[in-house]
């Protein structure tokens, strides 16, 4: 997927991540963040943010918000290594304070503040590799959540003759919605790769549009897909044994 309206790409939106993208998108540029977690998330880490970090938050107008989250200002420090304990005041009068709060609730801040200043976030999208042309980074390549599938049942239909199918399909009378809906000019036509992604594109919009209307209907009860096949067919025993509804898994 190359991203030509961006003027950058930002993988990872984490503390790091998101306030590049905020900083960026407040002075106007076009930025998308991208980060394979989904937020609020959680990540190996103490929650430290030093006296420093506290002030960038401030400066960018921040730190309010953080306060609201009830996370309590901390202005003394004690390093307890057993034998001896180093302890002190590790703030400066510009930043007095330091805060502890929990990644899920500090990079979804983060996260939010990089959306409302116009960044586009896409999470639960891996990405797999940088797109260069002459030395220059141009876009990037990825996958999003259970993409990984569409992209092997697809590879495995071109490896089967789709391209052929689809040729002759296209040679007979066929409805125009038909030759639109199943991409079929998609994979006559294009270059294998480029048809392979426009296949993953086409079917992964049709499930969510299929999960939109179905989830409607009354009494249906919906099973998330997006896991190992075990998992899955456990659910599927556990409604049919129990008739009873699972939670709805958000259409995506
Ligand atoms: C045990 C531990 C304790 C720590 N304690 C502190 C502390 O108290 N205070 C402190 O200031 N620092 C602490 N640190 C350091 C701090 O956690 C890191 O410096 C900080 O998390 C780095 O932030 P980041 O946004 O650069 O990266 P990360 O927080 O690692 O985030 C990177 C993000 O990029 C995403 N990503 C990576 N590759 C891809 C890809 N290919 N496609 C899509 N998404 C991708 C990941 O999903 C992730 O969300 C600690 C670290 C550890 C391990």
């Amino acid at each position: 997927m190359v991203n030509p309206p961006y003027d950058a790409i930002v993988v990872g939106a984490r503390c790091a991540g998101s306030p590049t993208a905020m900083l960026l998108a407040r002075k106007g540029w076009r930025v998308l963040t991208i980060d394979r977690a989904t937020f609020p998330s959680d990540t190996l880490s103490t929650h430290v943010v030093h006296p420093r970090g506290a002030a960038a938050l401030a400066r960018w107008g921040l730190l309010d918000r953080l306060k609201a989250t009830g996370c309590p200002p901390i202005d003394t420090y004690a390093f307890d290594f057993g034998p001896f304990t180093i302890s002190g005041t590790p703030g400066t009068p510009e930043a007095p304070v330091s805060y502890c709060p929990r990644r899920t609730v500090l990079d979804k801040l983060l996260v939010d503040a990089a959306a409302e200043a116009g960044a586009q976030i896409r999470e639960g999208f891996t990405v797999d590799e940088v797109l260069t042309e002459d030395g220059r980074v141009v876009g990037i390549k990825g996958h999003a959540k259970g993409g990984e599938r569409i992209a092997e049942r697809a590879r495995t239909m071109f490896t089967a003759g789709v391209v052929t199918e689809a040729r002759t399909a296209l040679a007979g009378e066929i409805s125009s919605t038909a030759v639109h809906a199943l991409g079929l000019r998609d994979v006559a036509e294009l270059p294998q790769d480029a048809a392979l992604e426009a296949v993953i594109i086409r079917t992964r919009r049709y499930a969510a549009y299929q999960r939109k209307w179905m989830r409607r209907i009354p009494g249906l009860v919906s099973v998330n897909g997006d896991r190992p096949t075990g998992e899955v067919a456990d659910d599927i025993v556990q409604v049919a044994s129990t008739r009873e509804r699972l939670p709805a898994p958000r259409a995506g």
